[in-house]
Formats: C-alpha cells, structure tokens, sequence
C-alpha cells in the first residue's frame, strides 16, 4: 500500500520598509546589537505603538499579487508567550482578521502544472534575537518589531520539487513587488514545512512542523527525510506526534524541539492598543495600481514582443535585476535579440565564474548596449565580442576605447584577408590535399590557420569564402 505525503507551508518574510512596524526605528538587518531600539519596540511598560501605513500596503501588495481577498477592515492580536527575545513577552499578530485570505499561486513541478491555495496572509512583528557564545547569551532587540507577513498556503504540495518550485515563484514575487529582500542566511525569508502522511482516500494523518529550513533545497531535503521518518514509524506501528522539529542540514536529519502549541495556548486576545485597520476601496485602487508587472507577465511579454524562446525568458526574468539591464540594453541598442543573447551568455557565464549574485550586478546597460551595436554590425567577431563583454564585466571598460586599443576591430580588407588565407594553405599543404580528398575538418583547420595570421580579427565568414575559392584554384596534386 502506498502512502501520500501531504504538505503545507508558513512562510514568514520580513518587510523591506524603512522603519519598524510599530516605531520609528529602522528596520534594517544588522547593527550594533540594541542601537536600533527605542521604549516601543523594547517593550517598556506603557509605550504605545503605532501602525507603520507602509507595513499595511506592502501586505495588502503581497495579497493582491497573490489573488487574495485583502480585507476592508482587519485587526491584530496578541500573542502571549515568555521567550528571552521577546521583552513584551506577547507577539503582535492577527488570528481572527488577517489583512488577506484566499489566493492561489500557480507554479510548475515534475513537468506539471499545479495551483496552490493561499490560506491567508497576516501581519506581525519580528522578535529579537538571542546569541550565543562562550560567555553566555545575549540579547539583541534590533529585529524586535521589524515588520512581517506570515503567508499560509492550504495543505496542498504533495512533494518536496512541488515545495521548492512554490518557493521560488514566491521569491520572485516577492523580490519583484520590492516588499522583501529574501535573504534565507539572513533570516528576511524563512519557511516552516507542516507534513503528514496518509493512506490515499483517508482523512489527514498528524503532522509535524519543521523549522530551521535555511534554503530552498534544504527545504526539499527535509521534506524527503520526514516522509520517510513518519513513514518508517508508522509502518512499525507507532504513532507520529504533534511536535516542532528542528531541521540540521548538515546532519540530514530532523531533531524533536517541543510538542507543538495551539493557539490555545497563546491566550490571544484582540490587540487593545491598536485600532482597526482600515482599506477603503480607493486606497486599495491605488495599491492595485502601483503594482509593477510580474515575472511571469514579464515573460509573455518579451515572448510576444522581442520573440524570445521560452528558456531566454526565463532567465532574463529569473531577477528584477537582470530583466531591468536587459530592457535598458535592449531599449539602448534597439536590438533585443542581440541583448538577450549577451544578457543570457556572457553575462550570465561572467556572474557565475565570479560568483555574482544578481542583487550584486552592477555592469553598466550603456557599456553592454555599445558593446551589442559593435557585434550586430558586424565589426567584431566571436572572440573580441567575447574578450570585449569579459572587460566590460570585470573591468568596467569602454567598449570602444578597449576595441580600439586592442586592435579588435575586425578585419574587413579582403587584400589583407587573401593573403593570409594564401598564406594558410602554402604553409599546410597537407591539410589542403585533406580538404581536396574530402576530409571537411581540414577546412576548419585552414580557417583557424588564416585567423591566426589575421591576429583573430578576421571576420570568418570572409576567410571562409577566399579559403572555398584559394582551395577550388589550388591544384590537386
Ligand atoms: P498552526 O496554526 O497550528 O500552525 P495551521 O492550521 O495554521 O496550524 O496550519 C499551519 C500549516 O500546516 C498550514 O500551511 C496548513 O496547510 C498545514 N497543515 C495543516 N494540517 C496539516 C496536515 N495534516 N498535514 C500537513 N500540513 C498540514
Ligand atoms: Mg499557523
Ligand atoms: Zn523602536
């Protein structure tokens, strides 16, 4: 008998605004530790918050890109609990009316396309953190009240590749809506796997919740390793129990942390501090509005209007960085096959020999669009092009300053080019007999001799067609 592994998401992603969600410090990563505090966010007795607007669009952003409901009027609540990292020793939060529920997010796994279904989203506030070292712990309040979204999807992944394509989709949704900055190392997006295993047909078996899932793959792991542990264990005839566990990616393996809490446990209560939120229709109007085009509208978009293939789509779109240098090449050079096959090849060949994360590019769109004009007018060939785009990248040169200093220019003097090929074919005698016997790699060998003599700037498909015609005259000895 087979076993359906069934699973559901709670991602949390800290909002990229400028300052907290119920004070004016920043809310920036980092920091020397409690320098980014004041009595509300520190949780001194009688501060009073009060609501970051730009918390509330970010959310209500992520709602609307997501196809969910954004409430008119939504509350927050608290959520009492003791941690050392959390001096309110309550958590500012929504239960009974979060700011959106109900969307879908379609995405692609194992060849198949599937929806998932968003439960909601809420608001909330980040806790501080606790770190450890020989002499002890300490406690850094910076991240206490650096604002959240908790976004919940429906039970509905029935594999580890479905968990990591929704991930990715989110991400790039996210990074493109500019509401936050994902960095899994530095805890601005982290995700908790709920999982349960069941026989096809039945109700819903108990599932855990794993936490400490510090990368999309990592995710996949852990998914893969709890299956198998429940299982395992239920085949053995013991029980899967409710609890929280701990994912060590490098161990592989999942450690119980504590028995699962319910919301029972929290004694929430609605949030007395706090009005009601309010979004009117306009308001909302307004934010729908300000929505920049999503990646996947992006990717129809270049298929329908530049005729790029699918997979250069993809790529081009997989940041917002990457498709904005793309447009300013393509919209510079006037030629957005030639740019896309730059952004796609040497670009992309350049930033992973050098490790460079999209966020981090920084190549100029100027420099790259001249260095586009330069090839699709045929004044360099393969090899400049490709020396070319490498200075640009690395170095930050003027592509026609560098062209013209290394002498890159292609050589388009059908003299020069003659006798050169003359002077391939005179010195290899052998190759040429091969051609003339029917053996076409000699010919391959013939032009990579003449270019040679051309200092590589040959244009090919000239030192092909003297090369045909030298070698049609050449008798056959
Ligand atoms: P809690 O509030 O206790 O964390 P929720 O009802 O909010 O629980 O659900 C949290 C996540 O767990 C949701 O993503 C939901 O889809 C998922 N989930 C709920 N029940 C199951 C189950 N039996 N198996 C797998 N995932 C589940
Ligand atoms: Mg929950
Ligand atoms: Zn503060």
């Amino acid at each position: 008998m087979t076993w359906e592994t069934v699973i559901g998401l709670e991602v949390h992603a800290e909002l990229s605004t400028k300052s907290k969600i119920f004070c004016g410090c920043s809310g920036e990563f980092g920091g020397e530790p409690n320098s980014r505090v004041c009595p509300v966010c520190a949780g001194f007795p009688g501060a009073l918050p009060k609501l970051n607007r730009a918390v509330v669009e970010y959310a209500a952003r992520v709602g609307l890109a997501l196809g969910c409901t954004v409430a008119p009027r939504c509350k927050f609540d608290r959520k009492n609990y003791f941690y050392p990292d959390l001096p309110k020793a309550y958590q500012v939060s929504q239960l009974y009316l979060p700011i959106c529920q109900g969307g879908r997010l379609e995405i692609e796994a194992d060849g198949q396309k599937k929806s998932i279904g968003i439960r909601e989203i809420h608001m909330e506030e980040d806790a501080g953190k606790l770190v450890h070292d020989a002499d002890g712990t300490f406690m850094d309040f910076n991240r206490c009240g650096v604002p959240l979204i908790e976004i919940v999807t429906l039970p509905d992944f029935r594999s580890g590749g479905e968990v990591m394509a929704f991930l990715e989709r989110l991400r790039e949704i996210l990074l493109y809506l500019g509401v936050c900055d994902c960095k899994m190392q530095e805890g601005s997006l982290r995700v908790d796997v709920n999982l349960s295993v069941c026989r096809p047909g039945e109700g819903l078996g108990v599932r855990t919740e794993m936490k400490n899932l510090n990368s999309f793959k990592a995710a996949g792991r852990a998914v893969e390793y709890e299956r198998r542990r429940q299982i395992e264990l239920l085949e053995s005839g013991g029980a899967v129990v409710q609890e929280t566990r701990r994912w060590d990616d490098d161990a592989g393996e999942s450690f119980g942390m504590r028995s699962k809490e319910n919301a029972q446990d929290y004694r929430y209560f609605p949030e007395p501090d706090l009005l009601p939120v309010e979004l009117d229709e306009a308001r909302l109007a307004g934010i729908r509005q300000s929505l920049p085009e999503l990646a996947h509208q992006k990717r129809a978009r270049y298929r329908r209007d530049y005729a790029l293939s699918e997979a250069e789509a993809a790529v081009l779109t997989g940041h917002k960085r990457i498709s904005d240098l793309f447009e300013s090449v393509a919209r510079l050079s006037g030629e957005p096959a030639e740019a896309a096959r730059l952004i796609t090849g040497e670009i992309m060949r350049l930033m992973n020999l050098t490790d460079t994360q999209p966020e981090n590019l920084s190549v100029d769109a100027g420099k790259l669009s001249a260095l586009v004009a330069f090839v699709s007018s045929g004044k360099i060939n393969r090899g400049a092009y490709k020396e070319t785009a490498e200075a640009v990248f690395l170095r930050g040169v003027d592509p026609e300053t560098y062209i013209a200093e290394k002498g890159l220019l292609m050589l388009t003097d059908g003299g020069a080019v003659a006798e050169a090929v003359k002077a391939a074919v005179e010195d290899n005698p052998d190759a040429a007999r091969d051609y003339l016997a029917g053996k076409d790699k000699a010919f391959g060998f013939l032009v990579g001799q003449a270019m040679k003599k051309l200092g590589g700037n040959g244009s090919p498909d000239m030192v092909r067609e003297h090369l045909r015609k030298c070698l049609t005259n050449t008798p056959n000895r």
